[in-house]
């Protein structure tokens, strides 16, 4: 039961496109870039403009494209999606930015994955809105531009470390989003259990969002899964005795810690007496790059208190050493 897992099955996918925000007024949190987003919108449609390139980034399952659909939606144009690895030929790209019409948006998630050539022809179509493609070998080979319709780049990353710079500085707008308090997960799982019919208490909701890791992707898997408890053992609806029982059946902990999370913090622990420890050691340890460690994994652990970032590298908290009882092993009388 891996629910960070990113390849997510088909049934995942219609069941998150169903709860899926489709308005600004239907997305929660991240107050600040839906009050900027909100301006820029506004902004160009009143000029008939396409609005600036937009590059969301932050962990998975934050809403990335959610937002991209939304901005899309309030803008009153098409949406196309597609993701860096998907898009390995110039051709491809060339197919889909000439299919655009005017001021649509076109979603590329995992835009740092892009390969280099078909970055390169990113950068006119973003900046000139044109592309140069060459056709023919050897001798005859020759380029032939194409003039495209002005559209809206929103790219997605969950490693911006890995962006190129000049793909970078052809974004106009650069949204960082942060994992979720509990307020607002409890709000997104209220209103996903609504959209379900499935009626849930807020000390339930409250409940699966202390468990979801700052995630409303994780927040409505959950929900989904006490879901099935709820009407498999008890009444069809969901309340705080119900909740806690499948979260518990599930096995998911107390700070919805998953067992990378987990594993991360044994290592600094038993490796390296609680640190602190650089990160690209940690890595090592884990099987893990270090800049995934750095962008993907670690923030939340920190932004929870789990981990110190000290000059000397990585420290665990005294809450580690509680959440995975252990005990600290004094450093004095060596
Ligand atoms: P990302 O692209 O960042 O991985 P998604 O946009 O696919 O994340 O979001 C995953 C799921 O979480 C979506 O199906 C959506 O229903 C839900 N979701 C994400 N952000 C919000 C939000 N702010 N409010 C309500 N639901 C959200």
């Amino acid at each position: 039961f891996d629910i960070r897992e990113q390849r997510i099955s088909d049934t995942e996918r219609e069941f998150e496109k169903a709860l899926r925000p489709l308005a600004f007024d239907d997305f929660s949190g991240q107050e600040k870039i839906i009050e900027n987003l909100r301006v820029f919108v506004m902004a160009a449609r009143m000029r008939k403009e396409p609005l600036d390139h937009v590059l969301l980034h932050g962990p998975p399952g934050l809403g990335k494209t959610t937002l991209a659909n939304i901005v899309a939606n309030e803008l009153g144009v098409g949406f196309k999606i597609t993701s860096g690895p998907v898009l390995d030929k110039p051709g491809d790209l060339a197919g889909l930015l000439t299919s655009l019409e005017e001021n649509d948006v076109l979603f590329i998630d995992e835009i740092h994955r892009l390969s280099p050539v078909v970055e390169e022809y990113l950068y006119s179509a973003m900046e000139d809105f044109r592309i140069d493609i060459m056709i023919d070998k050897g001798p005859s080979a020759r380029s032939i531009q194409i003039e495209l319709n002005p559209f809206t780049l929103v790219g997605a990353t969950t490693r911006s470390g890995l962006l190129t710079s000049p793909l970078r500085a052809r974004f106009g707008i650069n949204c960082h989003l942060e994992y979720y308090d509990h307020a607002v997960l409890t709000h997104i799982i209220e209103r996903s259990s609504s959209l379900l019919g499935v009626p849930c208490t807020r000390e339930a909701a409250t409940e699966i969002a202390m468990r979801s890791r700052g995630t409303p992707r994780i927040a409505n898997a959950l929900l989904r899964r006490v879901r099935d408890f709820a009407q498999v053992k008890g009444s069809g609806s969901i309340d705080l005795d119900i909740a806690r029982y499948a979260l518990e059946s599930l096995n998911i902990d107390q700070y919805g810690l998953d067992e990378i999370d987990n594993k991360i913090l044994s290592i600094i622990i038993d490796k390296f007496k609680g640190g602190p420890v650089g990160l690209t050691t940690i890595a090592t340890a884990l099987g893990e790059d270090p800049g995934t460690l750095e962008e993907v994994y670690e923030p939340y652990l920190i932004k929870e208190g789990f981990i110190k970032r000290t000059p000397r590298g990585r420290e665990v908290t005294d809450l580690a050493y509680t959440h995975l009882n252990r005990h600290r092993i004094s450093e004095q009388g060596t």
